[in-house]
């Protein structure tokens, strides 16, 4: 069996990761015990050796007494009850988990955090943490480096990246930097600020190539930096009254009358949250204006006749969103060309800011980037796979590093933890505007260095106070596994190779299950998400291939009601609807699956969309080869039996 899949993990490979995970079996827990411990026990050592002069202020005695008895005894019985209730949670590190992009945790990862929860850093600044904030300002300058971002904080324009605690903080942290770049040159105008080739009008002026903007806001903070300090007050004050942090929405677009609100126009879809973002930044859901895709992919064309739209009807944009690596599909948006586009608008006089949200995807991008920091080329990559990179997958990630900001989660892909997202800008100069102490660059006149600066990281990002430790477990998994294709790269590597075993044994089951189901991979994996759609022979209503499907998954998920070993495997669904698909493509899925488009159309609520199976092969352990075992063909089997039975229960509930 094993065989079939001898891409998935070639023999010589597979040691490689035997030590990164706790294991399905708990295999490492010698491992990880010792480490604990050791790290425990260390961290004693450091609390005795602060001040070993000072006695102990809790006497030997006292583990004696009633009360301290009685509080060790409650604080028993809820951990055990804890303990206990955690059992019913759902069992990511197993590989008979499919469902969401989540799975084992890096011992690295896993380690650095516990070991670094006692010390309790806390990341809003260098006087709370003064090693952790550190390390998650180098945690920027790592994810910068894997996708090709400037990473040498010695360049003025170096980029700069923080934690989040997700890829929807980090999407609003996108938005909230992208506003501030926009609106800035408007304020500089509104200040009447001498001597800097301002724009000639406010419309030049909020419709900069992000770029201008970074280079205007650095001619300023030079100009201002030449002043005499009370000069400097003078137009700090005065711009900083012209703002529209300052002024809010209502107040800014108020002095400048040739202004609207932007627009960010992202792919059908995008993640829930930038409806989120929006609603948060008080632009307004209806300034979401969501495109097309076509063949999976947000449609350029259509991108293009919004802004020519948007230019003729002087809309401004404030940003277009790409997607690398959709929650629902797992497919990527054509990231380069969405760059040309951007340039073409912008030349025309409409700049905007372009954001990658690469929350689940991000991580892809280390197959692609070799140890010394360099891009491989598509050959070089694709000699590892059967199928992937497809040339739109190779060349949208390899453009990662022209675009202006980047969203990346590291609790997905980098099986690190919850409480890590990340994000991520090309020029690390822009933070400026999101500074709450507008006197943060200059010490004196001197300016700060790249690290010294954001020592204080609370002036920066959207939370204030936030763990330290889980800024410690990203840096030393980043450390431990470099983020190229010989380090990291393998784990990721290993997912995209079960995502093509996956999809090739699907094609067997197809053929084997044609009797009593149509089964159809709808199309192509871009990376690790594998989708399957299924109809009972004969039916051709979506409404009953939708409740078909669902009493399928209905086995697949948690049900705190219900011992977690009834449970064979762990999926997930999403829908295929026509907004999302392209009226062509949808039809397409239909057709093959014997489906009649008319039971969509006029359907109520959740069948007017065609319900899927969707599967992440994350998992390191799906092909055991210890044992020989493989869980794709395990999953498989179990599909089929299961179908079998729900046929011949509908076959039964069908006769007179
Ligand atoms: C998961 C995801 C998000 C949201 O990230 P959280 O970490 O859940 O906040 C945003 N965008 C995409 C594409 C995602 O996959």
């Amino acid at each position: 069996m094993i065989n079939e899949h001898p891409g998935a993990v070639a023999g010589a490979d597979r040691h490689r990761i035997d030590a990164c995970f706790l294991g399905p079996y708990g295999e490492n827990d010698a491992l990880l015990e010792r480490l604990v411990v050791e790290f425990l026990r260390d961290h004693v050592y450091w609390r005795r050796n602060f001040h070993p002069e000072d006695p102990p202020a809790i006497s030997t005695e006292a583990s004696r007494h009633p009360d301290y008895l009685a509080f060790e005894s409650r604080m028993r019985r809820e951990l055990h009850q804890l303990s206990a209730a955690l059992k019913k949670s759902v069992p990511f590190h197993s590989p008979r988990y499919l469902g969401h992009m989540v799975s084992d945790l890096l011992l690295p990862g896993l380690v650095a955090q516990i070991l670094t929860l006692p010390y309790n850093p806390n990341n809003v600044s260098e006087d709370a943490a003064p090693v952790t904030v550190d390390m998650e300002v180098q945690v920027g300058l790592q994810l910068a480096r894997m996708i090709g971002y400037r990473h040498d904080p010695a360049q003025p324009d170096c980029a700069f990246g923080h934690l989040t605690s997700g890829g929807t903080v980090a999407n609003y942290q996108a938005l909230r930097l992208a506003l501030a770049l926009k609106a800035f040159p408007v304020a500089l105008r509104d200040a009447g600020v001498p001597d800097l080739e301002l724009p000639e009008d406010d419309w030049c002026a909020f419709n900069l190539h992000p770029h201008a903007a970074t280079a205007l806001l650095d001619r300023y903070q030079s100009w201002l930096a030449a002043q005499s300090p009370a000069q400097r007050r003078h137009w700090r004050q005065r711009v900083q009254s012209a703002r529209i942090e300052h002024l809010g929405l209502a107040g800014f677009l108020a002095r400048h009358a040739e202004l609207r609100v932007p627009l960010v126009l992202a792919p059908v879809t995008a993640h829930y949250s930038w409806s989120k973002g929006l609603k948060l930044l008080g632009l307004g859901r209806a300034h979401l204006q969501l495109l097309p895709e076509r063949g999976m992919r947000l449609d350029t064309d259509a991108l293009e006749a919004m802004l020519d739209r948007c230019r003729r009807d002087r809309q401004p944009v404030l940003m277009t969103v790409g997607v690398l690596g959709t929650t629902e599909y797992g497919t990527v948006d054509p990231i380069d060309r969405m760059l040309e586009v951007r340039e073409r608008a912008s030349t025309a006089g409409l700049g905007h800011s372009l954001h990658v949200d690469a929350a689940w995807g991000g991580y892809l991008a280390t197959v692609l980037r070799n140890e010394d920091g360099s891009l491989r080329s598509r050959d070089e990559v694709a000699a590892d796979y059967q199928a992937f990179p497809a040339a739109e997958v190779y060349s949208a990630i390899a453009a990662l590093g022209d675009t202006d900001s980047v969203t990346i989660d590291p609790h997905k892909l980098g099986y690190l933890p919850f409480g890590t997202g990340a994000f991520l800008c090309r020029d690390h100069r822009v933070t400026a505007l999101l500074a709450e102490e507008a006197d943060y660059v200059f010490h004196g006149s001197a300016p700060k260095g790249y690290l010294e600066r954001y020592r204080s990281l609370g002036q920066f990002i959207p939370e204030g106070s936030k763990s330290g430790a889980n800024a410690a477990a990203v840096f030393v998994t980043h450390r431990v596994l470099p983020l190229d294709h010989r380090h990291f790269g393998q784990l990721t590597r290993q997912t995209i190779l079960a995502a093509e075993a996956f999809h090739r044994r699907a094609m067997v089951f197809a053929g084997q299950m044609q009797a009593c189901v149509a089964a159809l991979v709808p199309f192509a994996a871009d990376s690790n998400l594998v989708c399957l759609a299924l109809n009972p022979r004969g039916n051709r209503e979506v409404a009953e291939a939708n409740a078909f499907v669902r009493s399928l998954h209905d086995e697949m998920r948690a049900d705190p009601g219900q011992p977690l070993q009834l449970k064979q495997f762990f999926g997930s669904v999403t829908t295929l609807r026509p907004e999302a698909l392209g009226a062509a493509e949808m039809q397409r899925i239909l057709g093959a699956l014997g489906l009649d488009a008319a039971t969509l159309e006029g359907a109520d609520d959740g069948d007017d969309r065609l319900l899927i199976l969707r599967h992440t092969l994350m998992n390191p352990y799906l092909i055991d080869h210890e044992n020989g075992i493989s869980y794709i063909d395990r999953y498989f089997e179990y599909l089929q039996e299961r179908i079998s039975r729900l046929s011949a229960s509908r076959g039964r509930a069908a006769a007179p």
